[in-house]
C-alpha cells in the first residue's frame, strides 16, 4: 500500500487547502484497508478517512495522526442487469458515465459532483432534483467497533438532506450497490451531458473550490440566492473569495489558508443573518486542528 509521512493534504482536496498529516495511507483494496485498521487499532494512533476531498476544509495547521485516503479503491461492476456495485473510491462523474454507457438511468445527476462513492453516501450527495438516496440499495461498511464488514440497507443508512447515519469516526463505507432503471443510452447520455454543461455555466470550475459552502436553509430557499441578495459576492478574505458566478461557492485564488476561509464563512453567515434573519450552516466537513472560535461557524454559535 502506498503511504507517505508528513503528507501535504492540500494536494488531495479540491479547495487546495490543508497542512500536513503525520501519515497518509492510500489503500487500493479492501484487504489492505482491513489490515491497516488492524495495525492502527493495535498502535492506538488516531486516524481519519476521506475520499475525494471535495466537501472538506482541511486545517492549514495540519492533522494529527493518520489520514486514510479512500480514493484508490475504484472498481465498478454490474452484478445484475440493473444493479451496479462500486467501490468506495470510484468517482461519481466516472460512475455516472459508466452507468449511462450501459443504458442504466438514475445517476445522471451525479456527473458534475467530483467526489467519491463513499463521500457521496456519507453526504447523501445530490443535484438536479435527485440524490444518492434515490438510487442506493445498500452500502457495505466497515464497523470500527465490531471490527467487521456490515451491510446497511437504504433505510438503515438514515438519509436526510446532505446527511446520513454514517459517522466517519466509526463507520467506513467500503462499497455501495445502486439499483438503476434501464433506458435508452442516447436519452441517458443526453441528460448527463445537459447536467454537465449546466455546471460549467453556473459554477466557478476553473478555480479551486469546495462545492456548495452552506446547506440550503429550506428546499425553496437556496443559500446561493440568500447570499447573492445579501451582497456576499463581493466578500474576500486574503486569498479566499466568494465566487462572482455563484455566491455559495468559495474559491481559493492562490495560497488561501483555512483561517482565511473560516473568517470569510463567518462574514457570509453574518450578511445573511443581518439581511434575512437566517443562520446558514456549512455543508462542508472539516478535518484537522481548528480553534474553538473557528468551530463556532460549524456549531452555529458564531
Ligand atoms: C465543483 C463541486 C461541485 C459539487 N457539487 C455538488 C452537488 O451538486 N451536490 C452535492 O451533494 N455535493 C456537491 N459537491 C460536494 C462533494 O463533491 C460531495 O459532497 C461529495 O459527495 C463528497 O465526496 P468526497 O469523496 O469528496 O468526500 P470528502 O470531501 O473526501 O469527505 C466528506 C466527508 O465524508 C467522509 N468520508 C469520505 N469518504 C468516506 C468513506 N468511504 N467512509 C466514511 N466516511 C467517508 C469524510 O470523513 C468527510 O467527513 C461539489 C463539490 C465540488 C468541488
Amino acid at each position: 500500500m502506498e503511504e507517505m509521512a508528513n503528507a501535504p493534504l492540500a494536494r488531495f482536496t479540491t479547495l487546495k487547502i490543508g497542512g500536513e498529516a503525520g501519515h497518509l495511507y492510500n489503500p487500493a483494496a479492501v484487504d489492505e484497508l482491513l489490515s491497516l485498521f488492524e495495525r492502527l487499532s493495535a498502535s492506538g494512533e488516531p486516524w481519519h478517512v476521506f475520499g475525494g476531498g471535495s466537501n472538506l476544509l482541511v486545517s492549514s495547521r495540519g492533522v494529527q495522526g493518520s489520514v486514510i485516503r479512500l480514493a484508490q479503491m475504484t472498481e465498478i461492476k454490474s452484478t445484475e442487469a440493473d444493479v451496479i456495485e462500486a467501490a468506495t473510491g470510484a468517482r461519481l462523474p466516472h460512475l455516472a458515465r459508466w452507468a449511462a454507457a450501459r443504458g442504466l438511468s438514475g445517476l445522471e445527476f451525479a456527473v458534475g459532483i467530483p467526489g467519491t462513492v463513499g463521500g457521496a453516501v456519507v453526504m447523501n450527495a445530490g443535484a438536479h432534483g435527485s440524490c444518492i438516496a434515490d438510487v442506493l440499495e445498500s452500502a457495505t461498511i466497515f464497523d470500527i467497533e465490531k471490527k467487521d464488514l456490515v451491510t446497511w440497507s437504504r433505510d438503515e443508512l438514515g438519509f436526510q438532506y446532505r446527511r446520513s447515519r454514517v459517522d466517519p469516526d466509526r463507520h467506513v463505507v467500503v462499497s455501495a450497490r445502486f439499483r438503476l432503471t434501464p433506458d435508452r443510452v442516447e436519452a441517458i447520455e443526453a441528460k448527463t451531458k445537459h447536467n454537465e454543461e449546466y455546471r460549467w455555466k453556473t459554477q466557478p470550475l476553473s478555480w479551486p473550490n469546495g462545492g456548495s459552502t452552506f446547506k440550503n436553509p429550506a428546499p425553496d430557499r437556496t443559500a446561493g440566492a440568500l447570499l447573492d441578495q445579501a451582497g456576499a459576492k463581493q466578500l474576500r478574505e486574503g486569498a479566499a473569495a466568494v465566487s462572482a458566478l455563484h455566491a455559495n461557492f468559495v474559491i481559493n485564488m492562490g495560497g488561501a489558508t483555512s483561517g482565511e476561509v473560516v473568517i470569510l464563512l463567518k462574514r457570509m453567515q453574518e450578511r445573511v443573518l443581518e439581511a434575512f434573519g437566517v443562520r446558514l450552516k456549512p455543508e462542508w466537513r472539516i478535518l484537522g486542528a481548528f480553534t474553538r472560535e473557528e468551530l463556532e461557524v460549524w456549531n452555529g454559535e458564531a
